[in-house]
């Protein structure tokens, strides 16, 4: 059974230390692990971890200050950390960071020669190798109190109000133990065993408690090995290996000051310092590339959904404009009658008007279905019918434009199953573009609409003009909602339409007319016929010829 962490469900995936650590960062991490073994092997077996290599000035007050910066920024993210997961294990390991980057100030100002010639606080070397261990006698106990408490109860997270207090606290008592140990080891210097001999040699003793932070730090090392979980448990494991690494290195064989052995520990000591701060700087900067996508794609959502919004609005506004157009030309027209006093001519007009009226409702209705996906409205349709009708709403404008209509019915063809409205819309959409394009030119305008059937189980309709036809860049741009070349166009007709066909499990293409304008066709499936059977293998576009006037 899988233990419960301390991790509230909607944080875990974000965060170091509830994030379960990937197969590659495993093995990165042993990898690590391996080559600081070769290294400690290298510099521990043989001769050259005595070697003497006499005191460097500057080697001191460099170390000191690389790590007291590393392991201030890593307390400083850890503590961030915590204020977003309020968990104590990570109170105490951020305690821990803050409590080896604090203990550097006495073991610098202990440390003779980098403040004053011999060592700003204390008794020499003797303070600095006490400051030493309880340096690296505290940070395991920190490490296993992290280890401990990691899988305390979620109830146990601090509430929201208290996690300044608490850092406030931790850095406080951090501070005051660090100020103790200081006092402890400067002014009960004349208490503590000696350990320091002479600038460069240890007593036996030293060897003891080496010995005793090796195995403290191992205790650590077991404590994270059988609670590890996260990434933020695999790295401090590493940092762990290179802690036994440093103290082993810097104790045994023969421990003495400004060996090579003592150098290298140091190195070690830094490595494992910088550690935890470069993993955390990585996840860091990883996740924050993981918001800013996220942002990024919650942005482009969020532009689609008003893009819908707009889509919608010029739908509505393009449909409603040719009833409305209609109404107005009938009513101007039923106003001329009525001035006349010829009321039989001014009735027709106003029922006229009373049907676009009808129309138009009718056409928001069915704008509504197209965006709902509502298939209420299907029923069995007559396509020559429609053909008939959309013909005759649009007789008024081919009459003026002098277009010359074919269109001869198929008595073969099969009833369809659709939205009457909405395949009207279809046919009036193409037929009106169809005038459209003819009345920008001058020559032949001839406008054919035509139907057969396709396979037996569908019905293909194309609208074929003689107007300014297409380009080839153009063909499927002009299906796209906001494409126009018209000065008034709205260039939503096209998209509706596709939108309604293909609602109706069809497909609408276009293709360029011979020898000149351009022929939309549309299939439809015949009543009765699977729907399946839109997803046939060849394309109807493929294997239909054009129509031609
Ligand atoms: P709109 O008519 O408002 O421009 P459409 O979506 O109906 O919107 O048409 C988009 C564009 O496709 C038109 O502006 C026109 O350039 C082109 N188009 C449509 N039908 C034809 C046609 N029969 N002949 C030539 N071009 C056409």
């Amino acid at each position: 059974m899988v233990k419960r962490t301390a991790v509230a469900p909607e944080e875990q995936p974000f965060i170091l230390s509830s994030l379960p650590p990937g197969r590659a960062q495993r093995r990165l991490a042993l990898a690590v692990v391996l080559a600081l073994l070769v290294a400690f092997l290298i510099t521990e077996v043989g001769p050259l971890s005595t070697i003497q290599l006499g005191r460097i000035d500057a080697f001191v007050p460099a170390y000191a200050t690389a790590m007291l910066v590393n392991d201030s920024i890593t307390a400083v993210l850890l503590f961030a950390q915590f204020s977003i997961l309020r968990s104590p294990a990570l109170l105490a390991i951020s305690s821990g960071y803050l409590f080896t980057a604090l203990m550097l100030i006495p073991w610098m100002l202990t440390f003779p020669g980098v403040f004053a010639p011999g060592g700003l606080l204390g008794a020499g070397l003797q303070s600095t190798t006490w400051i030493y261990i309880l340096w690296h006698a505290g940070f395991p106990v920190f490490v296993i109190a992290y280890g401990l408490l990691k899988d305390a109860d979620p109830a146990r997270r601090l509430r929201q109000g208290s996690v300044g207090a608490a850092i406030l606290a931790s850095v406080a008592t951090t501070a005051a133990v660090v100020c103790a140990a200081t006092f402890l080891v400067t002014a009960g210097d004349a208490l503590l065993p000696r350990i320091s001999l002479d600038p460069v040699r240890f007593s036996t003793l030293w060897l003891y408690y080496a010995g005793c932070l090796d195995l403290l730090s191992v205790l650590a090392l077991t404590v994270l090995w059988i609670r590890r979980r996260s990434v933020l448990d695999l790295w401090l494991m590493v940092v762990m290996c290179a802690y036994v690494i440093e103290i082993t290195l810097i104790a045994f064989p023969v421990p003495a000051r400004f060996s090579f052995g003592w150098y290298a520990g140091r190195i070690f000591g830094f490595l494992s310092g910088s550690l935890l701060l470069f993993v955390l700087l990585y996840e860091i900067t990883t996740l924050y590339a993981g918001v800013l996508r996220a942002v990024l794609a919650q942005r482009r959502e969020r532009e689609a959904r008003l893009m819908t919004g707009d889509a919608v609005s010029a739908s509505i506004a393009h449909e409603i404009k040719q009833p409305l157009t209609g109404m107005i030309t009938n009513a101007d027209a039923g106003l001329r009658w009525l001035e006349r006093s010829m009321p039989d001519e001014a009735k027709a007009a106003f029922e006229q008007i009373v049907a676009d009226g009808h129309r138009a409702a009718a056409v928001i209705g069915s704008i509504r279905a197209i965006f709902k996906k509502d298939s209420r409205n299907r029923t069995s349709l007559d396509i020559n019918q429609l053909i008939g009708e959309a013909l005759a709403l649009t007789r008024g404008d081919l009459q003026r434009h002098r277009i010359q209509v074919q269109a001869e019915p198929n008595a073969q063809l099969p009833q369809v199953r659709g939205d009457r409205i909405q395949l009207q819309q279809v046919l009036l959409n193409l037929i009106t573009n169809a005038i459209d394009s003819m009345a920008a030119k001058d020559g032949p305008r001839v406008l054919c609409v035509r139907s057969e059937v396709h396979d037996g189980a569908s019905v293909i309709v194309s609208v074929a003009d003689t107007g300014t036809g297409i380009g080839s860049q153009e063909l499927e741009r002009v299906f796209n909602p906001m494409f126009t070349t018209k000065s008034g166009g709205m260039g939503m007709g096209l998209s509706i339409c596709r939108s309604i066909i293909e609602a109706h499990d069809g497909r609408l293409w276009v293709a360029p007319n011979k020898p000149e304008g351009a022929v939309f066709q549309f299939m439809l499936l015949a009543d009765g016929a699977a729907s399946a059977g839109a997803s046939r293998r060849e394309r109807p576009e493929d294997l239909l010829v054009s129509s031609r006037p």
